[in-house]
């Protein structure tokens, strides 16, 4: 199980301030999305959760313990990124096993983890191709299979649907809710697609120039508006 805590997190890169206190309580196996127009802090705040960028202020807390300065490997938090890095002369097999072979996982337990990985994914014809043998959508399942391996407790996802054309992003965004039940696994999903947000989340955070606008379900934050901008972004009428 996995909640997530963030508190009173703020960034700044030399003078500019890109977070404000953000406070957010996230619950074990939650989806939750951070959606905001480019540019609001939302890499930004995943990178400091995953542990790749340090706060300025704040804490990350993690199954109520203080992560803030942990390694990103010790934080049981895998991401996974819009520019999904394959290695190209690898097979599907050998890139999904590459974090566990890092770690040196003993063989049994690699093709294990492998397989199971593979299983979810669709991926288990797969295996011996190359990433260039595959469609677009593949190539995302492999990078997404390469975070499952570690059995990590919080996945992060930055923007990863958004190199994928309109018709393969529709059912990813499927089959990644799909998966979310499957790992009962707390997620957060960053991305600038209002529809995304209010089709996969079960609470939606509302970023604007580095501020939380508003945390709430999509209901919610349709029916009930906290801000202007919060109606203007998520489309209701008037
Ligand atoms: P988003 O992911 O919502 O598009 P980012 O988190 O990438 O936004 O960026 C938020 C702000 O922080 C932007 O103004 C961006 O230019 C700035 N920023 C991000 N990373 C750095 C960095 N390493 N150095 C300086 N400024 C940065
Ligand atoms: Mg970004």
């Amino acid at each position: 199980m996995a909640t997530l805590d963030l508190n009173q997190v703020s960034k700044s890169f030399g003078a500019a301030k890109v977070l404000h206190d953000i406070n957010l309580a996230i619950e074990d196996k939650e989806f939750v999305v951070f959606v905001g127009p480019s540019g609001c802090g939302k890499s930004t705040l995943l990178r400091i959760i995953a542990g790749l960028e340090e706060a300025t202020t704040g804490s990350i807390i993690i199954n109520g313990e203080d992560v803030s300065t942990a390694h990103p490997v010790d934080r049981g938090i895998s991401m996974v990124f819009q520019s999904y890095a394959l290695y190209p002369h690898l097979t599907v097999y050998e890139n999904i096993a590459f974090p566990l072979r890092v770690q040196k996982l003993p063989k049994p337990e690699l093709e294990e983890a492998v397989a199971r990985a593979a299983d979810i994914l669709q991926l288990t014809d797969k295996l011996q191709l190359k990433p260039g043998q595959l469609s677009g959508g593949q190539r995302q399942r492999v990078a997404i299979g390469r975070s499952i391996v570690r059995n990590p407790k919080i996945f992060l996802f930055d923007e990863p649907l958004s190199n994928l054309d309109a018709a393969l992003r529709g059912d990813m965004r499927v089959e990644l809710s799909q998966l979310h039940k499957q790992l009962d696994a707390t997620m957060v999903y960053v991305t600038h697609d209002q529809i995304e947000a209010m089709t996969m989340a079960d609470r939606i955070v509302v970023l604007k120039d580095g501020r939380v606008e508003q945390f709430g379900s999509p209901m919610d934050l349709y029916h009930h508006p906290a801000t202007r901008f919060v109606a203007s972004f998520i489309g209701q009428p008037n």
